[in-house]
């Protein structure tokens, strides 16, 4: 069994509800029905690790992603939540784990309960990313710099080309602050997050099958990342290095780049829409400002 060491850790997990998938089984969804009680046990046997570890719980759907755990981050919030804002306080360990619990169930079932089942758009990965983030600057810069952060990802649901850049933009600060993001795919694999855990050194799993959720939990994502590297763990295998295109936010093997800001286009835009570069037309003039970009 792995250590922790003398280095505690601050884990935020982002656990993501989609309607689109919840509405093949029932109102609640895969992830609260199937998976929350494993993911439960993750994070009692995570705090038990070490009694310095911290978390921190972010759900997110397509109208909002919002901290369940701790519930007073989410003060400003006013989109209706209707828990009480309870903190564990100075209960001992067992309460404390009784408190999660029962707020991570409370706060998941409410956030199931507002989510519109009539909506056509995928959960919110990148702003939950950019709330992590966030948390984990704040609570890492002062006295706690001990503590050495990571992001898990459950996600269940498959990418949404629109959140391209939002989500690029949070994987490449997660890896300039040397972040690591897990991702734990339940479904469908995630280019987007295969593309975040090889930036960031983090673990890609895509689960062969629900059941094995607790198992690859405890094996793959309760070490910590110095942990990890004397693990045998499933290796991260091919990444989708995909792009999507700025004009229609598809997802693009090979593309138009422009030279000057590096926008990504599916096709010959005599004018770039992000910097308004203009470009010679190909046959006109020499098409030296246009350059044809592989990305893998
Ligand atoms: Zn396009
Ligand atoms: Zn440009």
């Amino acid at each position: 069994m792995t250590t922790q060491g003398d280095c505690p850790s601050l884990l935020v997990v982002v656990s993501e509800l989609d309607p689109l998938h919840a509405s093949e089984t029932d109102k609640e969804g895969p992830v609260l029905s199937l998976c929350l009680s494993n993911l439960l046990v993750f994070i009692n046997t995570y705090l038990m690790f070490n009694h310095e570890n911290r978390l921190a719980f972010i759900a997110t759907t397509p109208s909002e992603c919002s901290f369940l755990y701790p519930l007073n981050v989410n003060k400003p919030d006013s989109s209706g939540s209707t828990e009480d804002d309870l903190m564990p306080g100075k209960c001992g360990q067992y309460e404390l784990f009784e408190d999660i619990n029962s707020t991570i169930t409370r706060g998941l079932k409410a956030v199931a309960r507002r989510m519109n089942s009539g909506v056509t758009t995928r959960p919110l990965l990148a702003g939950a990313l950019a709330k992590s983030l966030c948390y984990i600057h704040k609570h890492t810069t002062d006295k706690d710099n001990r503590l050495l952060p990571r992001i898990l990802v459950m996600k269940s649901s498959p990418d949404s080309p629109s959140q391209y850049m939002p989500t690029m933009n949070c994987i490449f600060a997660a890896q300039k602050n040397s972040i690591p993001i897990d991702a734990c795919l339940i479904d469908s694999d995630s280019g987007f997050l295969q593309q975040a855990c090889d930036l960031t050194g983090g673990t890609y799993i895509r689960l062969p099958e629900t059941k094995a959720l607790l198992q690859y939990l405890l094996w793959v994502f309760l070490p910590d990342h110095s942990s990890r590297q004397m693990l045998t763990l499933p290796p991260l295998g091919h990444v989708d290095y995909r792009a999507a295109c700025f004009c229609h936010r598809k997802l693009v093997e090979i593309g138009y780049v422009c030279s000057v800001c590096l926008s990504i286009f599916c096709q010959f835009n005599p004018i770039c829409s992000t910097c308004n570069t203009r470009f010679p037309v190909p046959g006109l003039a020499g098409s030296k400002a246009k350059r044809k970009k592989t990305t893998q």
